[in-house]
């Protein structure tokens, strides 16, 4: 597994040196609105952790950090207003499988017709 690099996009977000439209905030989690929005809802949830990817946060992060984290993408996903519109969680793990920041996120994409594609 690759280290993780302190100076990715999202680590700089964390530490506020760079801004982002934040939508939740707690002890486990940050939520922002992606730069580069793939549909009218497209937010980014992070840990607040130093985790490359899930196949990293998955194995290394304590238990009660996978629960804080999980349960946050489901509180951001609610206060978004998301329940009866739906929504898709995505996680791009690794550069072949479309991974570009190397700080594990959720993508929360909603809006449209979120009818799954896989290929
Ligand atoms: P990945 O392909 O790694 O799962 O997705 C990374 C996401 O981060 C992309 O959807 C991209 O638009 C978003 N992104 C990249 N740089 C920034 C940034 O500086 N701020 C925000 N808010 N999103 C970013």
């Amino acid at each position: 597994m690759a280290d993780y690099d302190r100076n990715n996009i999202f680590a700089r977000i964390l530490r506020g040196e760079l801004p982002c439209k934040k939508v939740y905030e707690d002890d486990h989690a940050l939520a922002f609105h992606d730069i580069n929005p793939q549909a009218p809802v497209h937010v980014l949830v992070i840990p607040k952790g130093e985790y490359v990817s899930n196949m990293d946060f998955s194995a290394n992060a304590p238990t009660e950090t996978l629960a804080g984290f999980w349960r946050a993408v489901g509180t951001v996903a609610r206060q978004l207003g998301l329940e009866q519109d739906g929504y898709r969680l995505v996680a791009n793990n690794g550069a072949n499988g479309g991974q570009i920041v190397f700080h594990f996120h959720v993508h929360i994409v909603s809006g449209r017709n979120q009818r799954p594609r896989f290929g």
